[in-house]
């Protein structure tokens, strides 16, 4: 072998050597669920990630179901673990805020600040950043709505609520959830409550043998043509532009 042949393989053995490994292995391929065609429901999770998100995220994968998550950026700093687990494991990922002010008694400076700082931080977690924002509270205006629009992304409120923050209680919130999923829904949960956590294989299933699919807010609002600032579901009194 050639000094130069032999020293080009060496190269090569460095290169391949260096190229990182997955940190996880990268969800396995399926064909994209058509919400024209199937039963879907959009699950989201938010002020998280919470502390038991790991455990979620375990069940989630075990019953092939994707979710949403609606992320505070200060757990997203002290728990970026779990956020670049949602992405590796094919979940979406939404901007809620910060720290979880009242955007609607926020000056227009403070509610882009603690919309940027997340960005940054899930940026940091995860490599990718949110293209989805729901305001704490599922309160907005016209300023959260230009503020929106200025990082590209649709405002997404719930259509239904599980009402777990309030009950706490494993059987009220499967009830409530299983009362309320609806073809399309969009159904607010928190990661932060155990007993929702704990629910969750029991709710999975029982949605799995209604017929659902769960899949990501993207997949359930497709064919909405929502623009970045655009509200859905539209509040009361409000109009997109
Ligand atoms: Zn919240």
């Amino acid at each position: 072998m050639s000094r130069q042949v032999s020293s080009l393989l060496a190269i090569a053995a460095v290169c391949v050597t260096l190229a990182p490994a997955p940190a996880f292995a990268a969800a396995p391929k399926k064909a994209p669920v058509d919400c024209k065609q199937v039963k879907c429901v959009a699950l989201t999770f938010d002020d998280g990630p919470g502390q038991y998100a790991g455990t979620l995220l375990d069940t989630l994968k075990k019953y092939n179901a994707k979710a949403t998550f609606f992320l505070e950026g200060q757990y997203v700093k002290s728990r970026p673990a779990f956020v670049k687990r949602m992405v590796a494991e094919g979940h979406e990922l939404g901007n809620h805020s910060y720290t979880h002010p009242d955007f609607t008694k926020k000056e227009i400076w403070d509610i882009r600040a603690e919309v940027k700082k997340t960005q940054d931080e899930v940026k940091k977690a995860a490599g990718v950043e949110p293209k989805l924002m729901r305001p704490p509270y599922g309160l907005t205006n016209l300023p959260i709505s230009d503020v929106a629009t200025e990082f590209g992304m649709p405002i997404i409120l719930w259509t239904a609520g599980s009402e777990d923050w309030a009950s706490k209680n494993v059987e009220k919130i499967k009830k409530q959830t299983m009362a309320v999923a609806k073809q399309d829904s969009i159904i607010l949960m928190h990661d932060w409550v155990k007993q929702t956590v704990d629910a969750m294989p029991s709710i999975i299933q029982s949605l799995q043998k209604k017929g659902y699919h769960l899949v990501t807010v993207s997949e359930v609002i497709k064919h909405e043509e929502l623009k970045p600032g655009d509200a859905f579901p539209v509040p009361e009194g409000w109009s997109n532009k």
